[in-house]
């Protein structure tokens, strides 16, 4: 449904496939906005993780667009603290 460009993580670069969201939303029944929100959130845990110097995690990036949906604030992926020497992002 979308996909993070690799190495593009200070200006994410995120591509959406407009029809398999829409397929999966008609599956779910859920609006298309909450499909595209998602998704763009969803990659966007990716840039931060290759920011951070860590490998995408799937289950976490999963989270971080879940978090985000239900507006549980504070993201887990933003208070992460700094790794492999890397700036912390908040
Ligand atoms: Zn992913």
């Amino acid at each position: 449904m979308g996909l993070y460009v690799n190495g593009t993580y200070s200006k994410p670069c995120i591509l959406l496939c407009l029809k398999s969201i829409r397929e999966a939303c008609d599956e779910y029944e859920t609006g298309i906005d909450c499909g595209i929100q998602t998704t763009i959130v969803h990659e966007l845990g990716h840039a931060i993780q290759q920011a951070r110097d860590e490998e995408f995690d799937e289950d976490e990036a999963e989270e971080f667009a879940y978090q985000y949906e239900y507006g549980l604030f504070p993201l887990t992926l933003l208070e992460k603290e700094k790794v492999h020497g890397k700036e912390k992002i908040t």
